[in-house]
């Protein structure tokens, strides 16, 4: 059995006062049991979200880490900073992180490394560019992303990793991949871990859709068989359609 998981991604958005409405309206809501549900706010929002819900069945998580585990490195964050305050789950390879602060496949190796070491749970994201899709060549890019920033990793490290297949083209856009086109590449990636490792893990590594998932259109893609749950972007940013999505997956 799977687990199924709605992960909030706040990017920069929401300061302390933002961050404290919000946590006092998510504590208020009943959440389903058989869902695991995480936000990723911004790391001066981390602590203070971690502490306000001990109590409540909801993760925090980092958006992003240092791949070394100190130094010289400003405006960095390590995995035991993240680890101290509470968030033992950190997101690798946002689309974003790739595309505006360089990060490649052999530096997500890296940081993969290190949360590993450090005893996180990653989400690590992968996803195609409009181009990619256009000449046909999105599959053949997704294993390009595993093979070189995650296919390292031994056989016991996948109980602490969670894929999240999040096209570029849809993230932001409004526009998002139809059920069937997340359903055949969450396939294929679970058919490319099953090659690279076992049937065994793959069948129990948890693939998470993401790019403009909303609560309109939120059932329709939980409902695909290799889909088990959502990194929502700018639909987290408010309870009510958080919730609404966290509620469509049944
Ligand atoms: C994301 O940032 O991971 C994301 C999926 O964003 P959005 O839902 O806004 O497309």
């Amino acid at each position: 059995m799977r687990k199924k998981i709605v992960a909030g991604n706040w990017k920069m958005n929401n300061d302390i006062a933002e961050t404290e409405m919000f946590l006092v309206d998510l504590k208020k809501q009943v959440f389903p049991e058989n869902i695991v549900i995480m936000i990723a706010p911004p790391f001066t929002s981390l602590n203070h979200a971690f502490n306000s819900l001990r109590e409540h069945p909801v993760t925090v998580a980092g958006q992003n880490m240092h791949q070394s585990n100190e130094g010289a490195f400003t405006g960095e964050i390590s995995a035991k900073m993240l680890k101290s305050i509470g968030a033992n789950t950190v997101i690798l390879g946002h689309s974003e992180r790739r595309a505006y602060f360089m990060e490649d496949n052999a530096t997500l190796a890296e940081k993969v490394n290190t949360a590993l070491e450090n005893e996180m749970t990653i989400i690590f994201c992968i996803g195609e560019e409009l181009e990619d899709r256009k000449n046909g060549k999105h599959f053949e890019l997704i294993k390009t992303q595993l093979t070189e920033g995650i296919f390292h990793v031994s056989d016991e490290s996948w109980q602490n990793i969670i894929i999240a297949y999040e096209p570029v083209w849809a993230i932001g856009t409004g526009e998002t991949a139809s059920p069937e086109q997340a359903q055949e590449m969450h396939k294929f990636i679970r058919k490319t871990i099953a090659e690279n490792y076992s049937k065994e893990i793959a069948d129990k590594v948890s693939i998470l859709y993401g790019g403009s998932v909303k609560p309109d259109n939120a059932a329709e893609i939980f409902e695909q068989t290799d889909v088990d749950g959502g990194l929502i972007g700018g639909a987290s940013l408010k309870v009510e359609s958080f919730m609404k999505i966290i509620n469509a997956f049944k």
